[in-house]
């Protein structure tokens, strides 16, 4: 099969390679779309560790079953799938209490961190065990259904806040999982929904899609504009969609006394923290790791036209081309929002 290959840091190539063997328990996804993450474009340089090369990247994708392996019941060639980016294991703690995402010995398709490589979606197949696999309506387009992973990331986030409607949020970080937090929280009946990034195209982004208030993350008064726009209290929760140690203070800064911080993003490994705040705002801080059963929600938004992703796809390429848009979201070209491969 073709496929597209991180052969060495910054060097994607389009070449053939074998085709995955199925396990008993696996199908063969003929892979149709598969969408580039903000983590792929990290991982290129070798900066995030979790991309060794050789490796084939992509986990937001979707296909049609090619082939099943002797021990799959459910599923039959032909069916139109997505699947779930963490492959976990059924035989464990975690997951039976029903925190699959926390899973020990769980593997991330298309990552390769050192202590395991698991090729992903980046090519013509792709081999998914069964119990990851969810079904895609009829009228939701395999471009559309490869979006489904980032909505879901950002819904398992607005779940774990415990948000209540009427709640006020505010969201640092207007890239991806950002927007759709803002979107989810839109259809979740939040009170006021306050957008913070440092690029202002991407707070243009985020007020076509649900935010009332943007604000620039350089912006000297932020804390008392998010105040005077939230009862002089700050926001309910905040959602910190960047990962940095500035964007994290500002989450903190943004939530009123007893609020709640989720943090998602986690570009830094380490970061300084605002303990004094943290304790004295008696703040509950929550971290959002990946999906927990998410998908089938989002599935169905999608089928009701309740939520849209069309409007955060900037291309639909050929995966031959995969290389050179790697390379423009790369070096940040064109604010670009989701590239989507075909193989
Ligand atoms: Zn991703």
């Amino acid at each position: 099969m073709k496929a597209l290959v991180l052969e060495e840091y910054n060097t994607l190539v389009y070449k053939d390679v074998p085709d995955p063997v199925i396990l008993p328990g696996e199908v063969l996804v003929r892979i149709k779309a598969c969408g580039i993450c903000g983590s792929d474009v990290h991982g290129l340089d070798g900066s995030t560790g979790r991309r060794i090369p050789p490796l084939i990247m992509g986990h937001e994708a979707s296909g049609i079953i090619e082939a099943t392996g002797s021990e799959v019941t459910k599923w039959k060639i032909g069916d139109r799938v997505t699947f779930d980016s963490t492959i976990y294991r059924l035989d464990d703690w975690y997951t039976r209490e029903g925190r699959y995402n926390l899973s020990d010995n769980r593997e991330v398709l298309g990552v390769s961190p050192g202590d395991y490589r698991r090729n992903g979606a980046f090519a013509e197949f792709t081999a998914i065990p069964q119990h990851i696999l969810y079904r895609i309506p009829d009228s939701v387009t395999f471009e559309q259904a490869a979006m489904v992973e980032a909505a879901a990331v950002a819904l398992h986030a607005v779940n774990i806040s415990g948000m209540k409607t009427g709640d006020n949020c505010a969201v640092t970080g207007a890239g991806s999982i950002g927007i759709f937090i803002i979107k989810l929280l839109g259809v979740a009946g939040a009170g006021r929904i306050i957008a913070v990034d440092n690029n202002p195209l991407k707070l243009q982004n985020a007020l076509k899609n649900g935010a009332e208030h943007i604000f620039e993350s350089e912006d000297k008064s932020l804390e008392e504009k998010i105040k005077a726009v939230t009862g002089q209290r700050g926001a309910d929760i905040s959602f910190e969609a960047a990962g940095k140690s500035e964007t994290v203070n500002m989450a903190v800064d943004a939530v009123r006394k007893g609020g709640t911080v989720v943090l998602i993003g986690n570009t830094s490994k380490v970061i300084e923290f605002p303990l004094q705040k943290v304790v004295t705002k008696e703040l509950r801080i929550q971290g959002s790791c990946a999906i927990r059963g998410e998908y089938d929600v989002i599935l169905k938004l999608l089928e009701n036209k309740k939520l849209s992703v069309d409007d955060q796809i900037s291309a639909i390429a050929p995966l031959s081309e995969g290389a050179m848009w790697f390379g423009r979201l790369y070096r940040k070209e064109d604010n670009l929002n989701k590239v989507i491969l075909v193989p």
